[in-house]
């Protein structure tokens, strides 16, 4: 499951870029918020992913990753240069999810290390799926759960959606407005890249009859390829960002994180276990990360790359989650005042010259520290 989604330019009150993801995954994972500092490697040293190995490179990137605990990849994050990515799953495609090879989340991780904009990061992500491939179980102990995926990356001046299909792969360039993505390929014939020979491939397995009946959507989605309708989680978050158009900010994203009417805040056997709002303009960046389920009791705390140290030592998941059983609403409110007042606080800084990443960070710490203190009670 997830819902991702992006605004930027004119879609949004102050043209900056802003990002989105609820990451919705099996109930008792738990994905805490993680921070990495800049490395560098021995590159004669394999990198081991969740399920392979692959060469490492001789330097990575500041990453803020919200990263389920099991695996080395991640379900959403940003780096020093303030790309950020966020995948979702595509169960119903045409081609095989075995043998164990990249993990979606590898991928996003892989390319939050590796790249510098949106459009490297997707070059990258591409290049590591035609040499690697993606497949193999996308849970702890957990034979079921497959998936191919797509991905939303965004950087301060564009956005990127990504789908693939096995070793398949197609990417639609966003210059201005709104886009969202949930669990289904969403490309059409409108696409600004691919991978050489998908229409050929396409064509020669029978998905399509002849190049002007091309559209990926149709032919890689596993049995017959339906529009979502406008009250499914994607419908409903597209209603959701046409409706603030032009008014976007990180509260409205928060808002459309938290709705229930659409089923964005999902609640139950699979819920959303961590959530992402980024604020993104050339050489500032703010990313609002939970750490906890469900957004609409979570808290939103404001995070830069880099930053001072790891916000997964103050890991709250058990504290959250009997925090959560309690349904003190007071609290909760408390906690929403909080994040109210630090995005007012934020913003402004954001607008102005007034801003310094120690100030941000120095936020971050007492962001993290009353949220403990409320919530151990
Ligand atoms: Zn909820």
């Amino acid at each position: 499951m997830c819902d991702t989604f992006v605004a930027l330019g004119s879609a949004t009150h102050n043209d900056n870029v802003i990002f989105g993801k609820n990451s919705d995954r099996p109930y008792n994972e738990r994905q805490p918020v993680v921070y990495i500092p800049k490395q560098k490697h021995n590159s004669n040293i394999d990198l081991k992913c969740t399920y392979i190995s692959i060469p490492q490179v001789e330097e990575t990137n500041a990453v803020l990753l919200s990263k389920p605990s099991w695996m080395w990849g991640a379900e959403m994050g940003a780096n020093e240069y303030n790309v950020v990515i966020g995948n979702e799953a595509i169960f119903d495609t045409r081609e095989p999810m075995w043998p164990p090879s990249l993990l979606g989340m590898d991928l996003v991780r892989l390319a939050l290390e590796r790249s510098s904009t949106a459009a490297q990061a997707v070059h990258l992500m591409c290049d590591l799926l035609e040499t690697y491939g993606q497949g193999g179980f996308c849970a702890e102990n957990d034979p079921t759960l497959m998936y191919h995926n797509s991905f939303l990356i965004a950087d301060p001046t564009e956005a990127w959606v990504l789908e693939t299909v096995g070793k398949w792969w197609i990417g639609q360039q966003i210059k201005d407005g709104i886009r969202n993505i949930s669990n289904r390929l969403s490309i059409r014939s409108e696409y600004t890249i691919s991978r050489n020979g998908i229409i050929d491939y396409a064509i020669e397995q029978g998905y399509c009859d002849n190049e002007a009946e091309f559209d990926f959507a149709k032919c890689f989605t596993k049995g017959t390829y339906l529009e979502p309708s406008r009250y499914s989680r994607e419908g409903w978050g597209k209603h959701l960002l046409r409706s603030n158009y032009g008014e976007i900010s990180p509260i409205i994203m928060m808002e459309i994180l938290r709705d229930h009417f659409g089923g964005i805040c999902m609640h139950g056997a699979f819920r959303t276990t961590a959530s992402q709002v980024s604020n993104i303009s050339k050489n500032k960046a703010v990313h609002w990360m939970t750490g906890s389920p469900h957004p609409c009791i979570s808290f939103f705390k404001p995070f830069v790359v880099p930053t001072q140290k790891d916000p997964s030592e103050c890991d709250i998941f058990e504290l959250r989650e009997k925090f959560n059983l309690l349904e003190n609403d007071s609290l909760v409110q408390e906690l929403h005042s909080l994040e109210q007042e630090l995005i007012q606080n934020i913003e402004q800084k954001l607008q102005t010259d007034n801003w310094s990443i120690a100030d941000i960070q120095y936020l971050t710490q007492e962001a993290l520290n009353r949220e403990l203190s409320l919530i151990s009670l």
